[in-house]
């Protein structure tokens, strides 16, 4: 259930109007890294773990609640730096010139261009902001990221709020209006906060890699092909210990074409740690399989079922 507060969350300001600046904050509105695509990403990865991680459930619910708390804020934000547009707009009969609302200061000719910029806002919406990027391109499900699995979830949720983070700091420098600047600043700064809570959360599942529940062949998941020519960049990536399980080695293939001739087509790839680092993935697959399984078993039942949690007994007439 929504229950809708008339406050926003964060009380959003402007000193005038500035169309031009209302069409780059779209893409906060109806971007692919915007605050709708946020709220909508968590709330649907959230179905999948109400009843079996009831706490993950919680922490989604309530992010997702406050993405479109911010998706609010950026709305109107978008519709104050359209105002005064709008009011002339609606004057149809009239007519009088659009140049006033811009303080006098806009020449017919720069009110022409502001509207150029995004010719739809006065066109189309009327002065609101739309379902759109900042070049009117519509808002996509194809944004949303959920795998049912909360390790990749989490770690898509890492993603978005890195993203949306970097847009909010690209945005700051295309305006000059400090009541603008403070409310995009609080915005990217949950972002952070968001960016943290979510690294926590993936930390309290373990172990947490790879994703999901099958160990990678480990023939293959330490090795690293040198795929070009010229000079060898060596690194952690590809040098010394991997960083992960128990910190098995890198191997590193000067010539993969005569690694993977030699080898056969890696059919005859050697086994590093030998036969018993393949017994040992295969338990670890059995062994989490197990556990993954009976974890989702154990909070979802297969009969009668229901969403909020009244007593039973509570339900009859
Ligand atoms: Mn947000
Ligand atoms: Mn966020």
């Amino acid at each position: 259930m929504f229950h809708h507060v008339k406050e926003l969350q964060f009380n959003a300001r402007v000193s005038g109007p500035d169309p031009r600046f209302a069409r780059l904050l779209l893409e906060q509105f109806g971007g692919g890294n915007g605050e709708l695509k946020a709220a909508m990403q968590y709330f649907v990865q959230a179905f999948g773990c109400r009843q079996a991680h009831p706490q993950k459930y919680d922490l989604l619910m309530d992010i997702a609640t406050e993405e479109f708390s911010h998706l609010e804020i950026v709305g109107a934000t978008i519709t104050m730096l359209l105002e005064g547009v709008t009011g002339e707009l609606k004057d149809a009969i009239h007519r009088t010139s659009l140049a006033k609302v811009m303080g006098g200061k806009a020449t017919r000719e720069d009110l022409i261009h502001e509207a150029l910029t995004d010719p739809l806002f006065l066109v189309h919406s009327g002065g609101g902001p739309r379902v759109t990027d900042a070049n009117g391109v519509p808002w996509s499900g194809a944004f949303v990221n959920a795998n049912g699995d909360l390790t990749v979830d989490l770690r898509s949720d890492i993603a978005a709020e890195s993203r949306a983070k970097i847009v909010y700091e690209y945005l700051l420098q295309f305006t000059e209006d400090p009541l603008v600047q403070e409310s995009l600043s609080f915005l990217m700064t949950r972002e952070i906060a968001h960016f943290q809570m979510f690294t926590a959360a993936l930390e309290t599942i373990q172990p947490n890699f790879p994703p999901g529940v099958l160990q990678g062949d480990p023939r293959h998941t330490h090795t690293y092909y040198n795929m070009s020519n010229g000079q060898d960049v060596r690194g952690p990536w590809n040098e010394g210990k991997g960083p992960w399980n128990d910190g098995q080695g890198w191997i590193y293939y000067h010539d993969p074409i005569e690694h993977v001739r030699e080898t056969k087509g890696l059919v005859k790839e050697p086994i590093p740690g030998g036969e018993s680092k393949m017994q040992k993935a295969k338990e670890m697959d059995e062994q989490l399989s197990n556990m993954r399984s009976a974890q989702e078993k154990a909070g979802t039942p297969t009969s009668k079922n229901q969403w909020s949690e009244y007593p039973e007994e509570s339900l009859t007439r």
